[in-house]
């Protein structure tokens, strides 16, 4: 029997938006499964043995964006690896349109994307938080991160407007504090039918 399609949530927003925040708490109080495309990318990195980690490595502090046959493998092996679950959370992909039409040749016929959730936050609060937040990331530094700001505004804020025509995108303003953003992510949720749990 065919698996059933994985259920997709993308999770988009500048660096320092709150993504895997939100999405760790999402995952808390609705099950879904988080997956951020920057930690899988980052573990693969570290995997001894692995033939991109260091291509990887160079996209991660160039703040530009690794070609979508690595993450988008990583991803599904996590999907599959995670087996039965109410959804997906995508964390930080698609970030171009490389990545979007990736995803379509390979995810396409394997995964519905329910919506896109757009966190949306001023850069400059954003940079802060990066700075701020001390997690020892190797491109959480004023350069990398005026980078990484570059190509999410050259890159990923199209593919967020492609999805915007669509009428798939749910944008919830990051900048209060993470539990009030959270309950406007959770009203989000309940109106997209999701209301087991919440
Ligand atoms: N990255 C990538 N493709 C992805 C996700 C991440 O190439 O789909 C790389 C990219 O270089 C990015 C870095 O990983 O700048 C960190 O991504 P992450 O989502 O962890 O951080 P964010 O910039 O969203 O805070
Ligand atoms: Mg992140």
């Amino acid at each position: 029997m065919a698996r059933p399609l994985y259920n997709v949530v993308f999770v988009l927003g500048p660096p320092g938006s709150g993504k895997g925040t939100s999405c760790q708490k999402i995952q808390e109080k609705l099950g879904f499964v988080h997956l951020s495309a920057g930690d899988l990318l980052r573990e693969e990195r570290q995997r001894e043995g692995s033939e991109v980690g260091r291509l990887i490595e160079e996209h991660i502090t160039n703040g530009s964006i690794v070609p979508v046959e690595i993450t988008c493998k990583l991803l599904e092996n996590a999907m599959e690896a995670a087996g039965d679950a109410p959804g997906f959370l995508i964390d930080g992909f698609p970030r171009n349109q490389d990545n979007l039409e990736g995803w379509k040749r390979q995810m396409d016929e394997k995964a519905k994307v329910n919506f896109v959730l757009f966190l949306s936050c001023p850069v400059e609060v954003c940079i802060n938080r990066c700075l701020g937040r001390g997690q020892g990331r190797t491109d959480d530094n004023e350069e990398s991160l005026r980078k990484r700001v570059v190509t999410y505004n050259t890159h990923t804020l199209p593919i967020i407007e492609y999805y915007m025509k669509l009428g798939q995108v749910k944008e919830v303003s990051s900048e209060p504090t993470a539990d009030e953003v959270f309950s406007s992510i959770v009203t989000v949720f309940k109106d997209a039918g999701y209301t087991a749990n919440l």
